[in-house]
């Protein structure tokens, strides 16, 4: 089957079709390295993970591009209050984002461009523009002519008209039009500036992201991520700037675009004060957790960040988890390669055995219905229901013990797009561990009901640095995995 994809160009669910039969491009608009990324921005770097990987599992060949936006006037000012270079700002925030996909699960892209290291590359595409006429440079700036680009408006729906008479109050002087933009911005004192033919200055922000994803992937590529806050300005000014210098009727031949993360009802901001970092978040909840909650909404709606929907995503991994051990405990030594054909069949297998077959299609018929996680996650848990239902009615013939190992093979197979399977404590049996951990969770009450505070003390200690969190509260003591 063909995979579908909501193109946010056309308004409408497409076929994909690979421009190139030798790769795939995909670019997608990385962080702004001023500080942590909060969950908010977590959003796109999972969905479009996911979706990346979901392509690389279909057989195609994908590459990943993303930048990361190491010149702004975030960073300035923030390089300004803490008396260090914008270099060190970015330079500490690259590692830290690094250090945070990874822990998420998100692979790394196949290039992480920085905008400081595209400096020429901006440079030539501006000197392009002002050469066909659709740029022009005013006291050491350049602005993009959006007039001169009869397409501008065509990915955002908005109309050149509408958003002059918008701006006409916020004109400014040195724009031939209100929705003129920024290509190239005059050097400041005290901020990092590089020689051009405009003067000493820096690029501004749309002009980067046109010029890594042509650097990478040429001047026309299949996709094109971003959150839906992307689609106007940013997206709108990328195909403008990229088409108008390259002579390109596409640029990127399918926009994806990411809804919205809301704090109840309102959108994460600093400013509101309800502002989380994926960090933070990720000291409470295990990856698995975080990208399941996300996974259970189609990337392009809105989820409402909630701790109830959360933990319930908690309690959903930890089942999968659970039942993904149960399958590796049951099946050492088998393959997973399974024929029903060449078998004797018993009914009970035969029956579970197209259970099986027609879920998994129907979860990768779903992935293909435009990326549609929750759909695919809903066929996930039939999966895991079925199974864990063949288990509990005893498992022990070898045949059924060779098709558990296929159904492990199926979940395998998913997680190598969705990453939802938590994997990581490996070899520990939870149900034991869960025995193991009530006696205690008893032995450190007998402690405080004795007053032996050191003792309850150091117990709580060791467990915390065995990764082991306990939650006191009146309906009494729990506990879980840090991460
Ligand atoms: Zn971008």
């Amino acid at each position: 089957m063909s995979i579908t994809v909501f193109n946010t160009l056309s308004g409408k669910k497409e076929e994909y079709k690979p421009i190139n039969p030798d790769y795939s491009g995909f670019y997608v608009c990385g962080p702004t390295v001023y500080d942590y990324f909060h969950i908010g921005n977590a959003r796109p770097f999972i969905v479009f993970d996911v979706i990346r990987r979901f392509l690389i599992f279909r057989g195609y060949n994908v590459r990943y591009v993303m930048n990361l936006t190491d010149i702004d006037d975030k960073i300035i000012n923030r390089a300004k209050e803490e008396g260090v270079t914008s270099k060190e700002i970015a330079d500490r925030y690259i590692n830290a984002f690094f250090e945070d996909i990874q822990k998420l699960g998100i692979r790394p892209a196949d290039v992480y461009s920085r905008a400081t290291d595209h400096v020429p590359e901006i440079i030539t595409i501006i000197k392009k523009l002002i050469a066909v006429d659709a740029a022009y440079a005013t006291a050491g700036d350049v602005f993009f002519d959006v007039k001169q680009f009869s397409r501008y408006g065509q990915l955002s729906k908005k109309k050149l008209e509408d958003l002059q008479a918008g701006k006409r109050i916020a004109v400014d002087e040195l724009k031939k039009n209100p929705a003129d933009f920024v290509l190239w911005k005059k050097a400041k004192p005290g901020e990092p500036s590089w020689p051009s033919p405009w003067g000493n200055g820096r690029p501004g922000w749309h002009i980067e992201c046109s010029a890594m994803s042509m650097k990478f992937l040429g001047n026309s590529f299949d996709f094109h991520g971003g959150g839906q806050d992307l689609i106007f300005p940013h997206h709108e000014n990328e195909i403008a700037q990229s088409c108008a210098s390259s002579g390109c009727d596409t640029f990127a031949k399918y926009w994806l675009h990411n809804g919205f993360l809301d704090m109840k009802g309102e959108k994460m901001s600093k400013s509101l004060g309800n502002f989380i970092t994926a960090r933070e978040l990720m000291e409470i909840y295990p990856a698995s957790t975080i990208r399941l909650f996300y996974l259970q909404k189609h990337y392009r709606g809105p989820i409402d960040f909630s701790e109830d929907g959360l933990n319930a995503a908690r309690t959903t991994a930890e089942r999968l988890a659970l039942t993904y051990k149960k399958l590796a405990r049951l099946t050492p030594g088998y393959t997973g390669d399974f024929e029903m054909e060449s078998r004797q069949q018993t009914p009970r297998l035969k029956e579970f055995h197209h259970r099986i077959s027609t879920l998994d299609e129907e979860l990768i018929a779903a992935m293909e219905d435009d990326f549609n996680t929750p759909g695919a996650i809903g066929k996930l848990f039939d999966i895991v229901r079925e199974v864990n239902k063949f288990i509990d009615e005893g498992a022990a013939e070898e045949q059924e013990k060779e098709v558990l190992a296929w159904v492990q093979g199926k979940l395998d197979d998913y997680d190598r797009f969705l990453g939802v399977i938590d994997k990581s404590q490996g070899g520990i049996d939870h149900e034991r561990m869960d025995a193991v951990m009530r006696a205690v969770i008893k032995l450190r009450h007998s402690l405080r009901k004795e007053k032996n505070w050191p003792l309850a003390d150091q117990l709580r200690d060791g467990l915390t640095e065995a990764g082991i969190i306990l939650e006191d509260s009146p309906a009494g003591t729990t506990w879980r995995w840090r991460k």
